[in-house]
């Protein structure tokens, strides 16, 4: 029997790709065991009922056959409009690829950026999918770890001690934990990409979900446009998850070689996808931002809920839908942790290890669930850490 390739095989290097928890929970859930799942980033609601009807009517008026493969001129056009408006970066249909979600977008984005064999950075904590896809576009992947106590964000130390690249990949806001990048952290980033020549890729898929301040975007920095490739998704801010639509943002030349790469894999997304997409552009004014409070004020409840704990320690994130909480004081790893309180309390949470070393000893939280249940669950978690240490001493 013919083997699988080596290359699918040795995907998720280790052989873990971090969603175990998430897969336990679903079993008992289907073996009928109630779970408070705080695991995945998927909204508590579903896409809006006036983007589907866009949807529905698209597909009944026969937008159903192969849709061009760069995807429809009026999305790429509103797509570099939102850019354009939110960055001050000019940006035409050119420099837009419409890709079926940011997962793809990343994917694409590596091919484009690295040569077989080359060293693609990323910064740990990470989406738990990033190493597994720079493998899968034939990148060696190299984590460079951040702080806890820099609230996750790279140093210049922390970059210049990254080996030689083509790429370096981040995300602000950040998935797990929350992080928004400063002015001098941006800096610092332009200055290191620029001084050793690497692609940047920025995922900025939470852009819509910064509590403090505006949303930058590192391509809107002097310079940096030529070397940036920017990933965008409706999957967070329209709440359009399994719609399954994104884009990259690149010079052109580069949306040309990606185009070349998208006839040859996903030959587009349908077309149907893509006028529900253009509809909540274009028609769904403050539906991004009322899809994005819940989380802000989430943020606020767990906050408020553990401002008093001797035993958990919360860096207060900036943006997306998730906190990272540091349960190292109860003695257990994120994992040990998460697996308890699955076990013994019904909650599901994600293990900091499974978004990389720099965040062991912590456990992601995604901010999904009603306020309500949210409120129980947390409640519930930090009786539980204060538990393992008293039970500790
Ligand atoms: N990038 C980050 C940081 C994410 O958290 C996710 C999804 O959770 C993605 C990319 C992929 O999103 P999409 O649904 O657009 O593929």
């Amino acid at each position: 029997m013919p083997n699988v390739s080596n290359r699918l095989r040795t995907l998720n290097g280790s052989g873990s790709d971090g969603w175990e928890i998430l897969y336990k929970s679903r079993a008992m859930i289907a073996a009928g065991t109630p779970v408070t799942e705080l695991t995945i980033g998927e909204h508590d609601i579903g896409t809006d009922p006036a983007i589907l009807d866009a949807m529905q009517t698209s597909a009944a008026n026969g937008h159903t056959g192969y849709a061009t493969v760069p995807g429809i001129t009026e999305l790429r056009a509103e797509v570099a409009k939102r850019v354009s408006d939110r960055t001050g970066v000019t940006t035409t249909p050119d420099n837009v690829l419409i890709t079926p979600g940011g997962q793809s977008a990343l994917f694409s984005a590596h091919m484009a950026a690295c040569n077989p064999g080359d060293t693609a950075l990323y910064i740990d904590p990470y989406y738990a999918t990033y190493p597994g896809t720079l493998r899968a576009a034939g990148a060696l992947p190299h984590g460079i770890q951040t702080k806890p106590n820099n609230a996750f964000h790279p140093t210049r130390e922390d970059l210049n001690a990254a080996p030689d690249a083509a790429s370096l990949l981040l995300n602000s806001p950040n998935n797990p934990t929350g992080t928004v990048y400063n002015q001098s952290t941006w800096d610092s980033i332009a200055d290191f990409v620029q001084t050793r020549d690497l692609w940047l890729i920025s995922d900025e898929v939470y852009d819509s979900q910064v509590w403090d301040d505006a949303h930058v975007s590192p391509r809107s920095l002097p310079d940096m446009a030529e070397r940036t490739l920017v990933i965008g998704s409706m999957s967070k801010s329209f709440a359009m998850t399994g719609s399954r639509i994104g884009w990259i943002i690149a010079p052109e030349d580069t949306i040309g070689s990606l185009i070349d790469l998208a006839t040859t894999t996903t030959y587009g997304v349908p077309g149907y996808i893509q006028d529900a997409a253009l509809w909540a552009l274009q028609n769904s004014s403050g539906l991004e931002a009322k899809i994005a409070q819940p989380f802000h004020r989430r943020r606020d409840l767990v906050l408020n809920l553990l401002e008093t704990s001797n035993t958990i320690r919360c860096i207060p994130p900036r943006g997306a839908m998730y906190m990272m909480l540091d349960i190292s004081s109860t003695g257990l790893s994120g994992a040990d942790f998460a697996d308890r309180l699955l076990e013994e309390r019904h909650i599901a949470v994600m293990p900091g290890e499974s978004f990389g070393q720099a965040a062991a000893g912590h456990i992601r939280v995604a901010l999904t669930v009603s306020d309500d249940k949210l409120a129980a669950a947390i409640t519930e978690l930090a009786g539980f850490a204060q538990e393992v240490c008293e039970k500790a001493t």
